[in-house]
């Protein structure tokens, strides 16, 4: 398709910010600056990406805002470009059964039960989906520690390097390093059978899982993510350049 002829996307609607802060619970603990900076990715991903809604569903103003704002604040302190394979993100109302063949729980093995999913994001370049009733209530209730729309992007962070392996692209060796030590050790412990009421038993999966799921967690409840995983909290911190524990709600 000719770049001319494909539809531009209309950007940020006026009253965004009225809507993030309505819909958003984390919006309250960003000061002026974070909130200009979210204003400008969300316009980015608003502008740039393709915006699709499911058979027989309707976007409105209001589900593009609430899920960029979520897909904004995971970058915050990092670069637009970090998104640069998120192609589209398709957006159903509610939770989307996978049916049909595809790849089981472990390597090897396929399954064709049906499985009922919030969200979505597989491939490298391939699109983000997301059902909007869990987007809507995870944006309100962050202290249920759950977040569709970060837990996919996340995956979009982690195949930066073409492999979804819970380790994103880090700024050096050294930084490499200990994430691997931290996150493996983390990861040994719930793989072992020492859950905690944190980190769901989805993330110990895989290492993917893994990190999709601290992240939803270093977003949301990022004081109890530093006191219970001081460590983990830091690798993630360092990551992400952001330090969300530090941020109080207003007076
Ligand atoms: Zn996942």
């Amino acid at each position: 398709m000719s770049p001319w002829r494909r539809r531009r996307e209309p950007g940020l609607p006026s009253g965004w910010e009225h809507i993030t802060e309505r819909a958003m619970a984390h919006w309250a603990l960003l000061d002026e600056p974070e909130r200009t900076r979210l204003g400008e990715l969300m316009e980015l991903l608003l502008r740039h990406k393709r915006w699709e809604a499911a058979a027989g569903f309707a976007l409105t103003d209001e589900i593009r805002v609430v899920i960029a704002a979520q897909a904004a604040l995971l970058i915050l302190g990092l670069d637009y470009a970090c998104y640069r394979d998120v192609q589209a993100i398709i957006v159903h109302p509610t939770t989307i059964t996978l049916t049909g063949a595809r790849p089981g729980p472990a390597e090897g093995l396929v399954t064709d039960s049906p499985m009922p999913i919030l969200g979505q994001a597989n491939d490298r370049r391939g699109p983000v989906i997301i059902a909007w009733d869990a987007a809507r209530a995870d944006a309100r209730h962050p202290e249920r520690g759950h977040n569709v729309v970060f837990h996919e992007f996340a995956h979009k962070l982690d195949m930066l390097d073409d492999l979804i392996d819970g380790t994103p692209p880090l700024a050096d060796a050294a930084a490499r390093k200990r994430w691997i030590e931290v996150c493996t050790a983390e990861y040994e412990l719930l793989r072992s059978g020492y859950g905690d009421d944190l980190l769901s038993d989805y993330a110990a999966v895989n290492p993917g899982e893994f990190f999709a799921v601290v992240t939803e967690v270093f977003f949301d409840l990022p004081r109890e993510l530093r006191a219970a995983k001081p460590d983990l909290y830091s690798v993630l911190r360092d990551f992400y350049r952001q330090d969300p524990a530090l941020r109080q709600a207003p007076g």
